[in-house]
């Protein structure tokens, strides 16, 4: 067990000033003072920056519970993990994984951390993205890297900080700049492949071996049947409720993790049509679902603003969709990203932030239009704005009187936040995913199937009926 005394004193996010302001604003809202007074108000508001600095407290699994029983792939994780730390600890205890009690496709694996480690000479730098990977427990792949010592050799013991405000150059050998330290491993590659190459250089650079939060890679490990998802994420799925046979539009898709999770749920039975703007982004929707061996996807490349036409493509099977052609439609928009952990800074303006709400409800137009009567909506983000959720909620029943929200199941989350005038029955079929009302790393009595509902990434869910 560690002790708290020891943890490594991690800072909490770094945001713009205005940025910051602006999230005070809305923690602090009238209608949330009101009910829990300045001081509960601003507490929460300090423990929600802290949080998003750091990991949750648990690695969430989606098993494919469509190819095997959710006992088998827990029992071949295991062997797999314990593989793993053969190579690397004699000294670890065992990783434990549990199902969760509540979600029948979800296994959760503690992390444990911060531990105390003790900073090495050699510092080797990686970018924010990786940094925070890295606190969930994977390597340092090359393209991660920014900076090394001069000198670095294969197998050289080093420190790996991550570049908070991405200001260091590529290829420096040392930087000064706002960096955290995310633990110490060992290098894979010399310097000279990582950065003196014309072709961008694959694989690990550096193998992490004391890191600071402590939670098992899973770079190749039962890649069918383990699918690293935040629990949210997995939450939207079942939220959602698609049934065999059905056809479903997942308006923003990629990567694609969701909508594997919709077609598993399906039995792979139906269609799930999977739409992204970004046509790169396509082919990682097809390797997942060939990954996870389903057949029932089909992605497309387009605007999805524009899904639903009343004249749509002829002979064809891709968008735009006549009006009123699915069963069911999830929205994960794209957002704000600011329920994202962990989460060491984020360089984004204000006026980047308020740039969602207007596209967002472009999209959850067309949402509508392509619904059946009698069909269910769900709408999701990974952020914790009023603007993109809440009042996203309160605009879309005001502006379609034909939908109703419906509860949702599992509800494991909070409920909605005060705040966009709805009412506490609105509020309470909402689902709101607050890390900053529970968020203790220090408290281990508590259960952690219980611990995980609570310590997760920023996130929120509606489900709306047609009528
Ligand atoms: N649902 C995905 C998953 O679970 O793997 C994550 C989706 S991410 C939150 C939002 C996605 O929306 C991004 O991949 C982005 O490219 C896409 N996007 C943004 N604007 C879009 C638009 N107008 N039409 C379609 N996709 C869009």
């Amino acid at each position: 067990m560690f002790n708290p005394e020891e943890m490594p004193i991690f800072p909490s996010i770094s945001l713009k000033p205005e940025v910051t302001e602006y999230l005070k604003s809305i923690f602090l809202n009238k209608e949330v003072l009101a009910v829990v007074g300045q001081q509960e108000a601003e507490h929460r508001f300090q423990k929600l920056l802290t949080c998003l600095s750091h990991p949750p407290s648990y690695t969430c699994v989606r098993a494919s519970t469509h190819l095997a029983p959710l006992e088998e792939i827990r029992h071949k994780l295991q062997e797999e993990l314990k593989k793993q730390m053969g190579s690397s600890s004699a000294e670890e205890a065992p990783i434990q994984i549990l199902p969760h009690p509540r979600i029948a496709d979800v296994l959760l694996l503690p992390v444990e951390g911060p531990r105390p480690v003790k900073q090495l000479g050699s510092e080797v730098l990686v970018g924010a993205q990786c940094g925070s990977a890295v606190l969930r427990g994977a390597h340092v792949f090359a393209p991660g890297i920014i900076a090394s010592p001069k000198h670095m050799k294969v197998g050289d013991k080093v420190s790996v900080f991550s570049d908070l405000e991405g200001r260091c150059t590529r290829g420096a050998t040392s930087f000064q700049g706002n960096k955290v330290f995310v633990g110490n491993g060992v290098a894979e590659m010399d310097r000279s492949s990582i950065f003196c190459t014309d072709e961008p250089t694959r694989g690990v650079g550096v193998r992490m071996v004391e890191p600071l939060y402590r939670s098992p890679s899973f770079d190749g490990v039962l890649p069918d049947l383990a699918f690293l998802q935040n629990l949210p994420s997995v939450v939207v799925g079942h939220v959602l409720g698609p049934q065999p046979g059905e056809r479903i539009l997942d308006m923003c898709a990629a990567p694609g993790g969701k909508t594997c999770h919709i077609a598993a749920l399906m039995g792979d039975q139906g269609a799930v049509v999977a739409l992204d703007r970004i046509r790169n982004k396509i082919d990682h929707i097809f390797q997942n679902a060939q990954m996870l061996h389903l057949q029932s996807i089909k992605a497309y490349c387009f605007n999805s603003t524009q899904a639903v036409s009343s004249e749509p493509a002829q002979e064809s099977e891709g968008p735009p969709f006549p009006p009123e052609s699915f069963d069911r439609v999830l929205l994960d928009a794209p957002c704000s990203g600011l329920g994202q952990r962990p989460n060491m800074a984020s360089t984004w303006s204000l006026k980047e932030i308020c740039s969602y709400p207007p596209l967002q409800r472009k999209l959850f137009q067309a949402a509508v239009r392509s619904l059946k009567k009698g069909g269910i909506l769900v709408y999701s983000t990974c952020t914790v704005t009023l603007a993109e959720n809440e009042e996203q909620v309160a605009w879309a029943l005001n502006t379609f009187p034909c939908l109703t929200l419906q509860p949702q199941d599992p509800h494991i989350g909070s409920e909605g936040m005060l705040g966009a005038g709805l009412s506490p029955e609105q509020l309470r079929l909402l689902q709101r995913f607050s890390p900053e009302l529970s968020w203790d790393p220090t408290e281990t009595s508590i259960p952690l199937s219980c611990r995980a509902d609570k310590d997760t990434i920023g996130f929120f869910i509606a489900k709306f009926m047609k009528n």
